[in-house]
């Protein structure tokens, strides 16, 4: 019998991916875990019933969230990823070879096991980097006591329900820019703006209150319904977000990374927001 992996994000929408094939099911100690795989998207992790990644368009998301800030910085060394368990992330950044260390912080190591299991193509290698470090525990607890500083933090999170939910606070906020190298850059996983438009008002207030430059940009990603996804984008270097093309693209060049989704003109266009999610910013 066909079984279908329904994900209701929304009490007035939901959608569905068949599951031609069940790899992993269990409840972590923090999450319920599954992770099959889809005709169309290949393997998929879902976390409490929400789609985390997808084989098939991971790329957009991972791309977008780390070489937007890595090449508008131009100069990170040292780099941190709050959450980021499917290791898509990390093996974004690590292609940089201007980057000397990457923590990641991550609260449910399962995550991170299953994911190495079962979608090797995310990490990649990347978890076995001499440049990379894990650290299992709570996001939040991390910045706030840690005494590290970083040149860009990437808050890879789930939606602000369950564990992930202290990821979207002021305070959480306040204390990666503590964390942070002068002209330091934040970018965040800020949801769909036409889906949950409250995720980019909240972020853009309290990103504000720690500071000087908030925006957001955005990308479409297939498996998230309803659009554009928006990313936060906070830092206290107003330069950093209208860094010119031609420096974009020489950077870029330079680094010589192979992508599926970024360009230099895509970072630049990502930050043109539409009118309906302007309407978002107050
Ligand atoms: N791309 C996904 C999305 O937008 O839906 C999210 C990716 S998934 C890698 C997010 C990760 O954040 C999960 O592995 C989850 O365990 C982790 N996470 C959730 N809350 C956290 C917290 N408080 N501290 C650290 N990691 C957390």
């Amino acid at each position: 019998m066909t079984e279908w992996f329904t994900e209701t994000l929304h009490p007035w929408l939901a959608q569905r991916l068949r599951m031609d094939r069940v790899l992993y099911r269990e409840k972590t100690e923090h999450q319920d875990l599954i992770i099959f795989e889809n005709e169309k998207f290949g393997r998929v992790l879902t976390l409490d019933g929400v789609v985390q990644t997808t084989e098939g368009d991971e790329f957009v998301y991972h791309e977008m969230l780390t070489h937007v800030p890595l090449t508008a910085h131009g100069n990170a060394k040292r780099v941190l990823i709050i959450g980021g368990g499917d290791g898509g992330m990390a093996r974004e950044v690590l292609k940089h070879p201007e980057v000397e260390h990457l923590t990641m912080v991550e609260i449910d190591r399962a995550v991170v096991d299953m994911s190495v299991e079962h979608l090797p193509s995310l990490s990649a290698g990347a978890f076995d980097d001499p440049r990379f470090d894990l650290v299992i525990t709570d996001g939040a607890a991390y910045v706030a006591e840690t005494g590290d500083r970083f040149d860009v933090i990437i808050v890879d999170s789930t939606d602000p329900i369950g564990p992930g939910e202290v990821l979207f606070t002021a305070e959480f906020y306040a204390n990666c820019k503590r964390c942070l190298t002068e002209g330091g850059i934040v970018v965040t996983q800020n949801g769909v703006p036409a889906l949950q438009g409250s995720e980019v008002t909240n972020s853009w207030n309290r990103l504000g209150k720690s500071f000087a430059d908030v925006w957001f940009f955005v990308a479409p990603v297939p498996t998230y319904q309803g659009g554009f996804m928006a990313f936060g984008w906070a830092t206290d270097d107003k330069a950093k977000r209208k860094t010119e093309l031609s420096v974009l693209e020489e950077r870029f060049a330079k680094a010589d990374i192979t992508t599926r989704y970024y360009t230099p003109a895509v970072h630049q266009g990502s930050f043109a927001l539409p009118r309906f999610i302007l309407d978002l910013l107050k």
